[in-house]
């Protein structure tokens, strides 16, 4: 039994089952055994890799993009650059190199971090070095300037509620303790909120409904800026338009395990309605559009013959394979997805046009 998964079941004995999303908030966040709070490490040697920790290719075309919404904005000065849970620092590094030579772009950008865990905020601070970096673990603490932002594999970290139909109602989905063991369960009271309640039209007996408040208020505060200062905000993340189902989901050692089983010591993430988020900003949005896709019109194909050009051997066939693996519908292209926050008075952002 891990440590975590004593001091949860404690807490159910105490206080009688918990909701999936305050489970999911301890396994990643709780103060001594959380997940993102103890891990220092994951990408090659962790368990699991990210589009930025495959390749240097994808932030340097995150880095492009913002860059070039900087410039379609009129090249405010000051602006914030500012990355949702950055991880190791890898994005935000190829995003502030590949910008380097844009004229007054770095004078102009105050580098603002959002991260909620103090020992991945030291790694970021050792992958920054050299870069005057501000971090944040609110959105309220944003400075009122225009916004150019990035998250990465961030919404899905996000605590997630879980309910499923009965009937006309709705009933939590717990996580509760049967002969000592973690277990699921359902709440016996039904919890029918609005947004549920608007889910009766398209679901059917013993749909599952997932629904992320946090996701919510950060798009909305996210959204808010950009709208009214100018910016965008590039969101990534595996997930669709709309959730239904269950898709709580738990990575340890690169391979699916049980989220019931060693809490604390593997990623929970669960996939990201997109709809909700377009829902939350006060902003213009853009089409859904997978990975891939966004990648190949930003240009990923030359950028990776270029690189090819002074590669061999081994090194020659990891590159290749980073560019399927971030682009192919096989692997990351299609499962995960891109959306755009700009302002409703700008044009689509480059890579989203019509
Ligand atoms: N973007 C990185 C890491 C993704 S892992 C990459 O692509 O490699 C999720 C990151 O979000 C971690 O850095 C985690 O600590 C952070 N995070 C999760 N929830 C958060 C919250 N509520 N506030 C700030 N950071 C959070």
């Amino acid at each position: 039994m891990t440590p975590l998964e004593q001091i949860i079941s404690n807490d159910i004995r105490t206080n009688g089952p918990m909701t999936v999303s305050q489970y999911m908030a301890m396994c990643l966040f709780h103060p001594n055994h959380g997940y993102y709070t103890q891990s220092t490490v994951f990408g090659r040697g962790g368990d699991f890799i990210t589009a930025p920790e495959i390749s240097q290719m994808f932030g340097e075309l995150v880095g492009l993009a913002l860059a070039q919404a900087w410039i379609d904005a009129g090249q405010p000065s000051p602006s914030t650059l500012l990355e949702l849970g950055p991880g190791r620092g890898t994005l935000m590094a190829d995003i502030l190199r590949a910008t380097k030579r844009i004229p007054g772009f770095h004078a102009a950008i105050t580098i603002t971090l959002c991260e909620a865990s103090p020992k991945l905020r030291d790694i970021q601070q050792q992958t920054l070095v050299g870069y005057d970096v501000t971090w944040i673990t609110d959105l309220t603490q944003l400075d009122d300037a225009p916004l150019f932002c990035v998250a990465n594999e961030f919404f899905d970290a996000l605590p997630i509620r879980q309910f499923q139909r009965d009937g006309s109602h709705w009933h939590e989905r717990t996580v509760g303790l049967q002969q000592d063991a973690l277990c699921f369960g359902l709440s016996k009271s039904p919890t029918d909120l609005p947004q549920l309640m608007a889910r009766l039209n398209d679901t059917s007996q013993g749909d599952i409904v997932e629904i992320c408040q946090q996701a919510v208020t950060i798009c909305d505060q996210i959204g808010q800026v950009i709208n009214a200062q100018g910016g965008l905000a590039l969101i990534f993340d595996y997930g669709d338009w709309r959730s239904l189902g269950e898709t709580l989901q738990a990575v340890q050692n690169h391979a699916y395990c049980d989220p019931l089983q060693t809490p604390g010591q593997a990623d929970i993430t669960a996939q990201v309605d997109f709809e909700a988020l377009a829902q939350a900003t006060p902003s213009a949005y853009s089409r859904v559009t997978p990975q891939g896709v966004w990648l190949e019109r930003l240009g990923i194909t030359a950028r990776a013959q270029t690189l090819a050009r002074g590669l061999s051997g081994d090194a020659l066939d990891h590159h290749i394979q980073a560019h399927r693996r971030l682009t192919h519908p096989d692997e990351m292209g299609t499962l995960f997805k891109v959306m755009a926050l700009f302002p409703k008075t700008a044009k689509h952002p480059v890579g989203f046009e019509p």
